[in-house]
């Protein structure tokens, strides 16, 4: 194959090209990381005052969980725009596998067995783990189970992962949504990065301080509290008739 050799102008034009786009990251990284380590000791010496009234660790979950919403709730809510589109009732963003730290499963679960008869049988519906939905390569395509006719049966005890997944773009929301259910590839979501990153660094401020796995999602530890075997994650590669239009 013929390389064709770049002129000295393409080579100015890649070299500002470059120069501008780090300037761009070190301007949007730098304040990230300032706020990141700020919110990640608030969150850690919180768990560790929370764990210093208890006598055993895991009666304090509840509260750590709890907490943590609430301090997820009152960053976000500084840095968030006045026109998100992000609110109750939107849903395109609940087709994921939901992050969740151990403190925040304990006080969930506690909610959720007010409403188990439902969430049982969403989870016995749910065939949509680990689907190819275009039957190339595997990839984890979930329906939440706490989702019915489109509203978060939880939502004021989401987890953190779901209140810092914050789009600054519905639409493009809706269109990887509808990509996907018609069998597409998923389209970028416009996600602000600095309300993701709040979420992130909550959820590990938690796992640094009451250690052990800190790989749990949602939808398979709501499967263990309901003992509901976790299904067989071999890729099928075809569209799940429940998300079928
Ligand atoms: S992230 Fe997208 S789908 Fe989710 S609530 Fe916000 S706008 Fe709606
Ligand atoms: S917990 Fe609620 S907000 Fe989060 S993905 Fe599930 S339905 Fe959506």
């Amino acid at each position: 194959m013929h390389v064709r050799k770049m002129d000295k102008q393409s080579k100015n034009a890649l070299k500002r090209a470059k120069k501008s786009a780090n300037k761009f990251l070190r301007e949007i990284h730098e304040p990230l990381h300032d706020m990141a380590g700020t919110i990640y000791i608030g969150e850690y010496m919180a768990v560790d005052a929370i764990l210093s009234e208890h006598d055993d660790k895991e009666q304090a979950l509840p509260e750590i969980g709890s907490n943590a919403m609430g301090y997820a709730d009152s960053q976000i809510n500084r840095l968030m725009a006045d026109d998100i589109p992000c609110k109750e009732g939107c849903h395109y963003c609940c087709y994921q596998d939901v992050h969740i730290t151990k403190a925040e499963v304990v006080l969930i679960t506690l909610v959720v067995d007010q409403i188990s008869d439902k969430v049982k049988q969403n989870l016995l519906n749910d065939k949509s783990d680990y689907v190819s939905l275009n039957g190339s390569a595997p990839m984890p395509y979930s329906l939440c189970p706490l989702l019915e006719d489109g509203k978060c049966m939880i939502y004021d005890y989401r987890p953190v992962f779901c209140r810092s997944y914050c789009s600054l773009s519905l639409e493009t929301c809706k269109a990887s949504h509808e990509s996907e259910i018609a069998g597409g590839d998923a389209i970028p979501v416009s996600l602000d990065a600095g309300i993701n990153a709040i979420g992130q660094t909550i959820s590990s401020a938690i796992h640094k301080r009451l250690g052990g796995n800190d790989h749990l999602y949602l939808r398979d530890v709501l499967r263990d509290h309901f003992g509901i075997p976790q299904p067989d994650k071999t890729p099928v590669g075809k569209i799940p008739s429940m998300l079928k239009p």
